[in-house]
């Protein structure tokens, strides 16, 4: 396995996702509770840049890395979501 590739694993492992995971929505099987609930940790996380939103330990953006149910904070304040889903209700479109 080449380092680059390692480098990914090593962060996956750590992280529970890589930013190329932001963009699959099957992935974000997660309550809106729940990604409140690591947001609000992250905010008060001496790691949080509120100018970026973004986590100096892994780079993320943690408004979009909270919603992906495998991620994990990797100094471990919160760890991957195994709970159900929410059901998304969405506006019927003939009315
Ligand atoms: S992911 Fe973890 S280390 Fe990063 S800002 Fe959130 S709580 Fe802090």
């Amino acid at each position: 396995m080449s380092d680059y590739k390692n480098k990914w694993e090593e962060y996956k492992a750590k992280n529970g996702a890589t930013p190329l995971d932001l963009f699959k929505v099957r992935d974000q099987n997660i309550t809106h509770a729940e990604m409140q609930r690591r947001y609000d940790i992250c905010k008060g996380c001496p790691m949080f840049v509120g100018l970026t939103k973004q986590c100096r330990e892994c780079g993320c953006f943690m408004g979009m890395k909270v919603k992906i149910d495998k991620a994990r904070c990797p100094l471990g304040h919160w760890e991957p979501y195994e709970g159900e889903p929410e059901e998304i209700e969405l506006d019927n479109p003939s009315e």
